[in-house]
Formats: C-alpha cells, structure tokens, sequence
C-alpha cells in the first residue's frame, strides 16, 4: 500500500490547472465541469468521420497496466490516438511482494524513452498518487484504476453519461448499488456525485459489502433494494468484485441476485424514466439481469462510448497543465538568472 493521504493536492499546477488525473476527491467543482465541457465536445467529434485533433501531436502516451483491463486500456488507447499522441502498451503482470521497486524501475525506465503522460492500473491503491509524487513527477500521471482507491476517469464517464442523459445534477435522486466496499469505481463516483450538487446520493448494500465510513460520503443507506430505488432517476451498479473479497461475505451469487440484482420487477419502483448504469464486466444474473442490461433503459454502452471522450479530456487537460508548469519554471528561472 502507498500513502493516499491528500493525493489531490499533486493533481493540479499552483493556478489550480490539472497537471495528473489521480482522484476526484477534493477537486472543485468547476474543475470536474471543465473535464465534462471538454469531453461533450470529443463525443460529438467521435461521431464525425475524421475522429482525430492534433492537441497531442509528438507526445508519447505509455499505458502501463499491471492489473488486466479490457475496455479501459483499449479506450484510452483510442483516446491518444484520436488525440494523435503515439501510444505504447505494456500489459505488465504484477509480483506480489515486490511491486514498489518494481513499478519504480519500470517507470524510470519508460521516462528516460522520453514518455510525456503514463496511463497507470495497479493493483495497490496509491500506486498513481506515489509515481505522480515520487518517481516521475514532470510526466503526467492519468491513474487508471488503483486497488480499491480511486478509478476517476470511470467515473467522471458516468458523471458524463449521466448529464447527457438527465441534465441538471443539482435536480437528481441517485443510487449506488452493490459491493462499495470493494470498488474504487464507487469511491470515485460519490466524491464526484458529491462534489458536482446532486440533490440526493443514495447507496444499497447488504452491511458486509459497505465500507464503515460510508456515511461520511454524505449519503442514505439502505439495505433494501425495492426502499432504496424509489424515484431514482438513475441506478448506478456495481460489480461484485469477488477477486478482493478476502472472506465469505456473500451466501452465493445466487442469493445476492434474489436480494440486490437489478431486474425488470426491481426497477419499477424507481423513476419512470430512470437510466441503468454498470461499469463492467457485467456478471448477468448477478448483479444485473439480461432483459434489463440489454433493455431500453440500459445506457452501458454509452458510457463506453463517453469513456473515450473523458479520457481525451483529462489526457490534453492534464498534458496542457504540465506544458504550463514548464513553462512557468522556465521564466522563474529565468527571472532568478538575471
Ligand atoms: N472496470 C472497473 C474497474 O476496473 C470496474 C470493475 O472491474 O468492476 O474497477
């Protein structure tokens, strides 16, 4: 485990610029609004037929994932290319014991390659905060998922889907549903949900699947389901996320589906309208039923899509905010020089 305490402070330049995407704790508001601006105007480019801007033209994007991914590595791959960077993947399998000298050799490594941004998973949470902070500090640092810490950009993707869907946050009833307890996605999603004024942050979880600080994210608990999703205007599941549970904390996956997965029957009790968020890998009958991850009111696979214009967002933010502290070193320096 790395120091997590505080990591937004290494996040942003001393004009408040995004120069590392770490966490979405303890970013101002505007700050998350600018990421979600910035990605609205990608999402319509992505729809167009020439789908790439020049804004990382020269840059070299390593994405270095010591923990599996599929949509997320391939999605930021997109998202450097589309920003016309040259990308490199390293798919690195973890050691247990010896990860810090590990991940310290290897990114040293890849700055001296002359590396400009490292998209970073690692399965100790800290892992992006300590390279950010410590090891390389002048490349920028997109974290892509960190133990059970933080995954920011998944959620500022569903921030996006969600105001692309619904509109106003300050307006909103939202659920969280499932194991909290396991899931950076679920700690990202409620700092930001938190941060960005949504009117009502609710979280169901059977109690061992909830951290026990959960209340101090300022939302409802509930444990049931049929309570907890009445008039939400948007359900956000989670997945079970059995490869952290370290004891039994569940009957069976069975039973878990009978009590908090998402079916059609389930979602009547909440809005009318109400969109169904997961982040996958959807484990169907578990956490979700087919009908309703296929269903109308599905909007999954929008939020992959949304996921490519996120990334590009914080990638230029975070590549304009290091270009600008460079550039103020070099005429402080400057300035002492004379
Ligand atoms: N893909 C997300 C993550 O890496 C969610 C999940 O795996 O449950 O955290």
């Amino acid at each position: 485990m790395f120091e997590t305490k505080h990591p937004y402070r290494v996040q942003l330049t001393e004009t408040g610029q995004l120069k590392h995407f770490i966490t979405t704790e303890g970013l101002p508001r505007a700050l998350l609004t600018e990421i979600l601006d910035t990605a609205d105007s990608f999402v319509d480019m992505g729809a167009q037929q020439v789908k790439k801007v020049p804004l990382l033209r020269g840059r070299t994007v390593a994405n270095l994932f010591f923990e599996n991914s599929t949509r997320t590595l391939s999605t930021f791959e997109l998202a450097a290319k589309r920003l016309s960077a040259d990308v490199l993947n390293l798919n690195i399998a973890t050691s247990s014991t010896k990860k810090g000298e590990t991940l310290k050799d290897t990114l040293m490594t890849l700055a001296a390659m002359q590396s400009d941004m490292f998209v970073v998973r690692h399965s100790d949470s800290g892992a992006a905060h300590f390279i950010a902070s410590e090891v390389t500090p002048g490349v920028a640092i997109i974290n892509a998922g960190d133990g059970r810490h933080a995954h920011p950009t998944q959620a500022m993707l569903d921030m996006l889907t969600i105001r692309r869907h619904k509109g106003d946050f300050t307006k909103l009833r939202i659920a969280v549903v499932g194991d909290v307890l396991h899931s950076r996605v679920a700690r990202s999603q409620l700092h930001a949900l938190r941060t960005l004024g949504v009117a009502e942050v609710r979280v169901i979880a059977p109690r061992t699947l909830l951290p026990r600080d959960v209340e101090s994210f300022g939302v409802k608990v509930y444990q049931d389901l049929t309570e907890g999703l009445r008039d939400v205007d948007v359900v956000m599941t989670l997945r079970l996320q059995r490869e952290r549970m370290t004891s039994a904390l569940l009957p069976s996956e069975s039973e878990y589906f009978k009590l908090y997965g998402i079916t059609d029957d389930r979602l009547a009790f909440a809005h009318p309208d109400a969109i169904v968020m997961h982040p996958g890998p959807i484990n169907r009958g578990v956490e979700i039923s087919s009908a309703v991850a296929d269903g109308k009111r599905s909007v999954i696979l929008d939020q992959v899509t949304n996921g490519i214009a996120v990334r590009m967002a914080v990638m230029s933010m975070a590549m304009g905010g290091q270009q600008a502290e460079r550039q103020a070193r070099a005429a402080a320096e400057e300035g002492a020089g004379q």
